[in-house]
């Protein structure tokens, strides 16, 4: 295959995405429904909150009564009595009296403002305090002060939740707060991955010559739950196209949504991945104009959407970013689906070979902007260059040298605040 019919990294995404489709979905407990996307619009039985109540520890007066009262001239009012959170008070608020009032209780009948404890003859501090036979007011309030209405943070009636929105913590909130237990979600995608290579051993051996670990098939199968999705490991399949099979059978039968396999996909000898593919015609691409991640493959193996990626752990981890992620995110129900980008000003010269380039970088603010310096040696083969790194800047394609001062796009894998 010749550099013309490699396709850009923007065209692969558009070929691969065009295919991918929302998954079907399943009912969940609120507990579990925590970074899922709802397939139903909420709409709220209840308001919220659910009755007048008292935003501050206080006293719920009459607003009027309390017109003339000061510092040096307090107003004394009759405590009739104590109304704590969850229970309902007895008595009215009658002209001259007071409820000591918590917050959240709700507003007994007669009062129509709330004085909080620190502006009262009350000693504020401690719990289990005597109810006193009367208090002096400090301060005046108006009508309405310190006191939550109903329906102030929800309506009944109301959406509250569009469906296609993501659940985070505060929406669960919102759906405990409204006594919903349970909710309709898009599936979670269930992703096989698969590392091919006779190179290959499993974590827990020891090194023989010749011989490393398989170490992609547990950065992808981390990069698969860091984003919500199910991974399964199908381990390695060696150099061999019986294995490779095997092993996507495996995958198919355990009801795989998506494969994504490392290595066996460039021109060696052995590239096994490539042959099992071509076999069912099935290959849509091949190689992509990217730096890292040339040989990126993307087919459909018996109907299920296949991401053949490189074998170089930096490869197979950036490639991933690009390709699968989306792929994954898209299937779960996800408007944002590719990781953000923004302006970095380079603070070294970078040299690229004219493919788009993805440059392990640093990315720190300074001064209101963001500055990008390389983590150094970027060899495919070097892990560490990701490790140090919380970004990859990207080098468009045809372009071979950006000089220091220069802006590029950045894909933040992190935010500096959450890793340096
Ligand atoms: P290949 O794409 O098969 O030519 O592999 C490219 C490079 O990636 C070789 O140096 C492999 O040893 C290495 N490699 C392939 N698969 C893995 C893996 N699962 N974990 C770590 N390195 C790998
Ligand atoms: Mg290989």
């Amino acid at each position: 295959m010749t550099a013309k019919e490699m396709i850009s990294v923007k065209d692969a995404l558009e070929i691969i995405l065009r295919d991918i489709k929302v998954l079907p979905s399943e009912k969940v407990p609120l507990n579990e429904s925590v970074g899922r996307v709802l397939v139903q619009r909420i709409i709220a039985a209840e308001s919220m909150p659910p009755f007048t109540n008292s935003s501050m520890d206080g006293y719920a007066v009459r607003a009027d009564n309390t017109q003339t009262a000061s510092k040096s001239k307090p107003v004394t009012l009759d405590v009739i009595e104590d109304i704590s959170a969850g229970h309902v008070g007895q008595r009215e608020v009658t002209p001259g009296t007071a409820a000591r009032i918590m917050t959240g209780a709700p507003l007994p009948k007669g009062a129509d403002a709330v004085i909080p404890v620190e502006d009262t003859s009350e000693p504020w501090r401690g719990a289990e305090r005597p109810l006193p036979k009367s208090v002096k007011i400090m301060r005046s309030v108006s009508p309405g002060d310190y006191i939550r209405y109903p329906g102030e943070d929800i309506l009944a009636g109301n959406e509250v939740l569009p469906m296609g929105h993501t659940i985070r913590p505060q929406e669960i909130g919102v759906l405990a707060s409204l006594g919903i237990s349970a909710v309709d979600v898009v599936r979670r995608p269930k992703v096989a991955v698969l590392a091919t290579g006779d190179e290959l051993i499993e974590i827990s051996e020891s090194l023989a010559p010749g011989k490393i670990r398989n170490s992609n098939s547990y950065t992808q199968a981390a990069q698969i739950r860091q984003m919500g999705a199910e991974a399964l490991n199908l381990g390695v399949a060696g150099d061999s196209t019986e294995k490779v099979r095997r092993k996507l059978q495996d995958a198919i039968d355990a009801g795989a949504q998506l494969i994504v396999s490392s290595a066996g996909v460039s021109v060696g000898a052995h590239d096994v991945v490539k042959a099992v593919l071509d076999e069912q015609r099935a290959v849509k691409i091949w190689r992509v104009r990217m730096r890292p991640g040339k040989p990126v493959t993307y087919a459909e193996y018996c109907g299920i959407p296949y991401l053949g990626l490189p074998g170089n752990p930096v490869s197979a981890m950036v490639t991933f970013e690009v390709f699968a992620r989306p792929v994954i995110l898209k299937m779960a129900g996800y408007k944002k689906i590719h990781k953000s980008r923004i302006m970095v000003t380079l603070s070294e010269p970078i040299n690229s070979d004219g493919r788009e380039s993805y440059i392990r970088a640093v990315v720190s603010g300074r001064q209101g902007a963001y500055v990008a310096q390389t983590t150094g040696k970027q060899g495919s083969h070097m892990l560490m260059s990701l490790v140090r790194a919380n970004a990859l800047v990207i080098v468009p394609e045809d372009i071979t040298r950006v000089e220091p001062g220069e802006q590029l796009e950045a894909l933040m894998l992190d935010w500096p605040e959450i890793v340096f």
